[in-house]
């Protein structure tokens, strides 16, 4: 029986709520108790435009909006989220699952991206050259695009659209964000929380939709870069259909991240590490560890017998369950398919060291799965080749760190990596030859602070230009260089033309 009223969400433009027009909608659950908690407006093309219309009037006027006003506002939205936090971290919690600390950790990783954009002024500040020659001086000046839009995922349903986007609307852009239609809550707090920071109508629409509307966004004329966070599969598309249209795209996609443990390690301390970093969040986090790498059979014993024990330890709950370590994967449809990958994973000859399937848990409506850790994977393995989006995680064994090192760079994903080790020389060697765009040592999860460039290789992103950190103000702006001289009221050479080049 339903417990929860279903209520029907709207999108955000232009400064105020709107009913969704196309008649389609998606449904939004509470995976902690599998009810149905929202109805969410799929937006159609001509739902896309209208709004991509209304954005560039935005743009035309926050453009002219000087850098130091603008700042002002992302002050004022810094503080709002401090001041809602609790709410924010419920409603995550609510539509994503995770705890409710582990949704309190992500607003404060996204405050960081707010923190390092009240800096634009700083960061807007272009290059200048005095007499580069003939008495001419050279300055280039960063411009912003136009309208831009964001494309996240489900997992960090604040922390990634709040990086993704301040910068830039900090630099002076008008932003659409498309959230997830699983998480879309968060996302129309979030700009309440902007219209309340004064940020004037249409600088942060959010429109929801499915592919109908992220195609229309890749498609419209008027959009001028996409920033896109997602699967691999779906971030390649994005890309592809995107460049074709001529925008600038950064394509964020999936990972498998490893932790490499030495034999000089501490075992206690890389295995706590695991722990946190493999199956927080259910492991649904793009930078989760996925694999452990001992290196050794000794220390690939010592750390498979004390991470089972602590394994079989872990609790699985309600997202505002405070005694949970962890909550549900984010639908009945995640769940079926982690369980499809252990199941296949033993076929296929791992061996199942804790097997988190049929977990005991209050609530049996719920997407609830226990952590499984799977020992003697090799890489033939479907498990160790695609990432697996939910508590299963595995153990493949090695003899040498170089051995490490090669398995890491043949894998076509590139996005986290960690090793644990008391060797100076191990993690140069390692950090030096890794081919992997976010590199730990003795840090259970490398995700780069909001001041730092964040973002994978290979086939975790596609497009240049990287999230967080001084990339966010390249990506979302585009250069001028003027080249200028002024004349003193006596010059008077017309007879001087020159045919050569500069
Ligand atoms: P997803 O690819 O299913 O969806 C991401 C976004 O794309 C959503 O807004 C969704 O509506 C849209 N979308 C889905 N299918 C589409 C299609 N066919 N065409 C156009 N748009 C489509 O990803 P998800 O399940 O929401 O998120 C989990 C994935 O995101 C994982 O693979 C995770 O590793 C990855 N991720 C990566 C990073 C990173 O920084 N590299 C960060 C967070 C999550």
């Amino acid at each position: 029986m339903q417990k929860t009223e279903v209520k029907t969400l709207t999108h955000f433009i232009n400064g105020v709520e709107v009913e969704g027009k196309s008649g389609r909608f998606g449904d939004v659950f509470n995976p902690s108790t599998g009810e149905k908690i929202a109805k969410v407006p799929l937006a159609s093309t001509e739902e896309v435009n209208e709004v991509v219309k209304l954005a560039k009037e935005g743009f035309t006027h926050w453009s002219k909006v000087s850098v130091g006003k603008r700042v002002e506002v992302l002050h004022k939205f810094r503080a709002l989220l401090v001041e809602n936090t609790d709410r924010l971290a419920y409603a995550i919690g609510e539509e994503n699952g995770k705890t409710i600390s582990d949704a309190t950790g992500e607003i404060t990783r996204g405050i960081e991206s707010v923190d390092f954009a009240i800096g634009a002024p700083h960061l807007l500040k272009g290059e200048h050259s005095v007499n580069v020659g003939g008495e001419i001086n050279s300055y280039s000046m960063h411009k912003p695009l136009g309208v831009v839009t964001c494309i996240a995922p489900f997992n960090f349903p604040v922390m990634v659209p709040v990086a993704m986007s301040t910068m830039a609307v900090a630099v002076g852009n008008a932003m659409i964000l498309k959230p997830s239609e699983k998480v879309p809550h968060s996302a129309l707090i979030l700009a309440e929380l902007w219209s309340e920071a004064g940020l004037p109508a249409g600088v942060w629409n959010v429109v929801n939709g499915d592919k109908e509307a992220v195609d229309a966004l890749l498609t419209n004329k008027d959009v001028m870069a996409v920033s896109f966070v997602g699967s691999t599969k779906v971030a390649e598309a994005v890309y592809e259909k995107g460049t074709k249209n001529h925008k600038r795209v950064q394509a964020f996609g999936g990972g498998k991240n490893n932790m490499v443990i030495m034999p000089d390690a501490d075992i206690d301390t890389a295995v706590n590490s695991f722990l946190g970093a493999a199956y927080g969040a259910a492991s649904q986090r793009c930078m989760a560890i996925s694999t452990a790498i001992p290196v050794g059979e000794k220390t690939a014993d010592a750390f498979v017998a004390k991470l089972t024990e602590k394994v079989n330890e872990l609790k699985v709950g309600k997202f505002d369950d405070q005694e949970a370590d962890f909550g549900p994967v984010i639908s009945a449809e995640a769940k079926a398919s982690v369980i499809k990958s252990i199941d296949l994973a033993i076929e296929e000859g791992a061996v199942l060291a804790a097997d988190g399937r049929n977990p005991k848990v209050a609530d049996e409506n719920g997407y609830y799965l226990a952590p499984t850790l799977l020992d003697h994977v090799t890489t033939d393995m479907n498990v160790y080749k695609e990432e697996v989006f939910g508590p299963a995680r595995i153990v493949v064994r090695v003899n040498t760190l170089e051995q490490a090192i090669d398995l890491i760079n043949e894998h076509e994903y590139g996005n986290g990596v960690t090793l644990y080790t008391n060797s100076g020389s191990a993690a140069r060697t390692f950090t030096d030859q890794i081919e992997v765009g976010m590199v730990g040592v003795n840090v259970p999860i490398p995700i780069p602070v909001g001041y730092h460039n964040f973002g994978g290789w290979k086939r975790s992103r596609f497009g240049e230009g990287q999230m967080f950190g001084p990339d966010t103000v390249r990506f979302f702006t585009k250069t001028k260089t003027v080249s200028e001289r002024w004349f003193d009221t006596s010059y008077n050479d017309e007879s001087k033309t020159d045919f050569d080049f500069p």
